[in-house]
């Protein structure tokens, strides 16, 4: 008789947005009059820069002719991305990452779960709360977190990093030296950023201990803030000690197209193994690649005109972001995050519980929000606000949360 993997059976059910839908869904039933502005989505709108439209339409001509037909490609990604990587996120700021460290992929989700592959089961893994919940999921799956605990909300094996207002929602290297450290910087939830002095203790601590950080860069086109490096390897000693995720979904709008890529140096090595080298046979063994036409798309945003373009959507986000944050904060609310991120922190006032919080703003205001608790204990008292929407409705939105507090 077959065995499953009795992890799966562990797993809590994935509650957070079913039961946002759920909610929005019966209130949208009692209320059709009402017009519900969604700020809770962490999908982009805005659609493709016509730059990649572009270079994706001339791929698909090349791929209907004899000569331009292109089958398989290279697990790792073609290397005119590879390269295009290379010069235009790294070299550009004055980092040395080669192509041969770059492993292009259909998503940093798919490359944040798939890591756990080359690490062992008995690894101590740390992650922050509130966090991205693949990182704890998939960890689980994998039977590094332990046993769920229902009434913390946590799994007893996982190291929990309270990223809350006291630490400026910035985690603390924890008591329990761990293995396995995820950062997430600039922050999902929390819109949170680490300065390049906070990552050098990191990275200090990782070299220090023989831990490596999984750092996720998935929002590092929202970054502004001088002392924020848009890479962890712009911070010395992280080539011994760090793999990086990066994704082309929110920087380019590709979240239905899929590609991005992790960087994994020659460097960094743990139990005499390169881990660049075990990750390659990882992707080689279970991973065919990112489509031709795909890849064609994302290098298209290296191109002077793609880089402008796409740098005119993300500014109309963070447009979003500041008429949230700035909205709200005018309204008495306290707003976190939505600086360097797409994503507003926003506290409940009176201590409100984060549920209690979206039911009234979305019977109220007829917003809808995500509850911060969903994100792990410590977003109990916080909703997440996205910056991803329409501009008007966004400040329609925020205008009708204003109002229930004047
Ligand atoms: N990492 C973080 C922190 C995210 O919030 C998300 C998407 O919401 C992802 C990764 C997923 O990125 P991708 O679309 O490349 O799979």
């Amino acid at each position: 008789m077959v065995k499953v993997n009795e992890n799966f059976l562990k797993l809590p059910g994935s509650y957070l947005f079913s039961e946002v839908a759920r909610r929005i869904r019966v209130y949208q039933e009692a209320h059709p009059e009402a017009e519900i502005i969604k700020l809770s989505i962490g999908d982009v709108t805005r659609p493709l820069v016509p730059e990649v439209v572009a270079a994706m339409h001339a791929a698909v001509d090349e791929m209907g002719t004899a000569e331009g037909f292109h089958g398989y490609g290279p697990e790792q990604g073609y290397e005119f991305l590879r390269e295009a990587i290379a010069q235009g996120d790294y070299a550009a700021r004055g980092v040395d990452i080669q192509p041969n460290e770059i492993f292009v992929s259909d998503g940093a989700k798919s490359d944040c779960g798939n890591i756990g592959d080359i690490f062992g089961v008995d690894n101590v893994v740390a992650v922050c709360d509130p966090v991205y919940p693949v990182y704890v999921d998939t960890n689980a799956m994998a039977g590094r977190a332990g046993e769920y605990q229902e009434e913390l909300g946590k799994w007893n094996r996982l190291v929990y990093m309270p990223c809350v207002e006291e630490n400026g929602f910035s985690p603390q290297p924890p008591e329990e030296i761990p293995d396995i450290i995820y950062l997430c910087s600039p922050n999902n939830p929390t819109g949170a950023v680490l300065t390049k002095d906070q990552l050098k203790v990191w990275v200090d601590y990782a070299n220090a201990h023989g831990a490596v950080i999984l750092y996720d860069s998935a929002y590092e086109a929202f970054i502004t803030s001088g002392d924020v490096p848009h890479t962890i390897f712009e911070v010395e000693g992280a080539r011994t000690c760090a793999i990086e995720f990066r994704s082309f979904s929110k920087t380019a709008g590709f979240t239905g197209n899929r590609c991005a890529y992790t960087v994994v140096p020659m460097e960094l090595e743990r139990g005499g193994a390169k881990l660049n080298t075990m990750w390659n046979r990882r992707q080689c063994t279970k991973f065919n690649g990112v489509p031709y036409v795909v890849q064609r798309g994302a290098a298209a945003i290296y191109t002077p005109e793609g880089r402008a373009q796409i740098m005119a959507n993300i500014d109309y986000y963070r447009e979003n972001a500041r008429v949230i944050r700035e909205g709200l904060t005018a309204a008495g609310l306290e707003c976190f995050g939505g600086v360097d991120a797409p994503y507003i922190w926003l506290k409940t006032p009176d201590g409100v519980g984060s549920w209690d919080f979206f039911d009234q703003v979305l019977d109220r205001a007829n917003v809808a929000t995500t509850p911060g608790a969903g994100f792990g204990p410590s977003g109990e008292g916080y909703i997440r606000l996205t910056a991803f929407g329409d501009a008007q409705a966004t400040r329609t939105a925020v205008e009708r949360v204003a109002n229930m507090f004047r």
